[in-house]
């Protein structure tokens, strides 16, 4: 998401907001950008892969929509403990996993435990 009262056309990385934490995107931490400008972070999608994929936990509440592709989903999801309205399904934690793996300067690898 983008902070309140960001310039449109001239957009700054401090302006790039998670939308499960708030934190902004700096050069230390990775961002996946989503839909609409929806970010989420790479400490947030370390904590969504342990909760769901190895944690096999889910956050599903009915017809939830899911704030990285912003489709209704069905299959399991991250929701964030801080921001309740954000929701990470499980395909988008593959897929943006696995973009930050790709990306050798991002540092991220996925969880293990
Ligand atoms: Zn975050
Ligand atoms: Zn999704």
């Amino acid at each position: 998401m983008r902070r309140d009262g960001t310039d449109p056309n001239n957009v700054q990385m401090e302006d790039v907001l998670c939308d499960f934490c708030r934190r902004s995107w700096t050069e230390e931490t990775p961002f996946i950008e989503g839909h609409h400008g929806s970010c989420v972070c790479g400490p947030c999608l370390t904590a969504a892969y342990r909760h769901v994929i190895l944690g096999g936990a889910d956050d599903r509440v009915p017809a939830y929509r899911c704030t990285m592709c912003l489709e209704e989903r069905e299959d399991r999801c991250y929701r964030s403990p801080t921001h309740q309205e954000a929701f990470l399904c499980e395909r988008c934690i593959k897929l943006a996993s696995g973009a930050l793996v790709r990306d050798k300067e991002s540092g991220w690898s996925r969880p293990t435990a």
